[in-house]
């Protein structure tokens, strides 16, 4: 699928999610608010009946006016201004909101019309108490001067949101569906990157083979010259390019088996104890013909004391020469190399610093993920799998090591690799 096309999809499906998200919302909050209207006027309604039978006990005509007065989302008073007997009015309120399905818990408090201080108060449990409706006779009474009393409830929220059950069950859903498509799109984002590396994996190597295999063709055409016998310089020379780019071939095959290798044998690697300072001399010497064709320099500071470690010695030979020939490789100038080992508390320490063009702080990062190559655009033409350091990553962590790279762009790089002693 073209990226455009991917794009256009990923584009659509977000602001269709979009989309479905905010019309959730505002049905959700329309919902609330035709609840909280419905819970409000039931409530009015019971305290208005409560008002309505005070009025009656008492003998006292109806104002003409609601007694019912809201003063806040949660707060209502209802201006009896008459007697209260607080076991009765309890009781009536009970009746009343039980009759009009509010469970809620409540409380409520008679306040004295003319100081308006509260001369008592109560919690009222009405989940609890269900169906009771049996008159307490320990409540005081006020029958000399009048009262009005304020009602609220404490769990008005979680009651109104109780009622929403196939609000919240819609939206749980949603919630679901919104994760669920979330987790789809980093799928397939990550497909598609990971399509795309390997697509340039397949390209680099096509190229990387390619060159070598057309070099060899054209060598052997010239050896099958039947007068090239009588050349014996024109025969060496041949004979040496398709000798060096058999080298480079076999080089990159075993690139791609180091990663094939490391893959099958994750758990199983040999490990034997040697010489950490004679594997780095050894390794040392044999670059010296790859670092002359460069004109560079290696210098070792050999400076762990002692400098056994136990490990397996061919992957790590091929840790070290696949730093070496990243500074060779990834080096505008003469490459200078140096190795240095030192020993840490319990842990031996081994540095790999060049002077080539560097690794920017955002690609620092990434340089050890399979695959990955600096895009370079047109600036080198450095061919390479992006699977050298992964390769060295999982080669140092499988030996419960740990590798870290500083660097600044065109000031070079200091590998520094940490493995545990013997
Ligand atoms: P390859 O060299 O085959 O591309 P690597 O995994 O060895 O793959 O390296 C990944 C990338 O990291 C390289 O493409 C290169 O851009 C960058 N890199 C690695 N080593 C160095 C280095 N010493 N100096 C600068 N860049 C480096």
């Amino acid at each position: 699928m073209k990226n455009s096309t991917i794009r256009i999809i990923v584009i659509l499906a977000i602001l269709s999610i979009m989309g479905i998200t905010i019309t959730q919302i505002y049905w959700v909050k329309r919902a609330f608010d035709l609840k909280e209207a419905e819970f409000d006027r039931n409530v009015n309604t019971a305290l208005f009946n409560v008002a309505q039978q005070i009025f009656s006990i008492n003998n006292a005509p109806s104002p003409g006016h609601n007694p019912v007065k809201q003063l806040s989302t949660n707060y209502y008073i209802v201006l009896v201004n008459s007697d209260i007997d607080a076991n009765f009015l309890e009781f009536l309120l009970r009746s009343e909101f039980e009759k009009r399905n509010i469970l809620v818990d409540f409380e409520y408090g008679i306040y004295d019309c003319d100081n308006e201080k509260m001369v008592y108060g109560n919690y009222v449990r009405l989940g609890e108490t269900k169906g009771r409706q049996d008159r307490n006779t320990s409540l005081p009474k006020w029958t000399d001067t009048g009262y009005y009393f304020g009602v609220q409830f404490p769990s008005r929220e979680a009651q109104i949101m109780n009622q929403m059950g196939i609000w919240l069950f819609s939206s749980a859903v949603l919630l679901v569906v919104i994760i669920f498509f979330g987790y789809s799109l980093f799928v397939i984002l990550k497909q598609k990157r990971l399509s795309e590396v390997q697509k340039n994996f397949i390209n680099n190597m096509t190229h990387e083979f390619k060159t070598p295999i057309s070099t060899i063709a054209v060598s052997t055409e010239v050896l099958k010259s039947p007068d090239i016998i009588h050349q014996p310089e024109r025969l060496f020379k041949y004979a040496g390019i398709i000798e060096n780019e058999n080298k480079r071939l076999r080089q990159h095959v075993e690139r791609v088996l180091q990663i094939a290798q490391l893959d099958r044998e994750e758990a199983g690697l040999k490990k034997e104890t040697f010489d950490l300072h004679e594997l780095i001399e050894e390794i040392a010497d044999n670059i010296q013909v790859q670092l002359r064709e460069s004109k560079g320099e290696i210098a070792l500071h050999l400076n762990a004391s002692p400098s056994k470690i136990k490990a397996d010695r061919h992957h790590l030979a091929n840790v070290i020469y696949n730093l070496l020939d990243n500074a060779i490789k990834y080096c505008q100038k003469q490459p200078s190399i140096s190795i240095t080992t030192g020993l840490q508390a319990n842990e031996l320490l081994l540095t790999v610093a060049d002077n080539g063009i560097g690794v920017s702080e955002e690609n620092k990062k990434r340089i050890f993920q399979r695959f990955f190559r600096v895009p370079t655009g047109n600036i080198h033409d450095v061919k390479g799998f992006g699977l050298g350091l992964h390769y060295v990553k999982q080669i140092v962590e499988v030996h419960r090591g740990k590798i870290v790279v500083e660097s600044e762009l065109n000031k070079g790089c200091l590998f520094t690799i940490t493995l545990p002693a013997v």
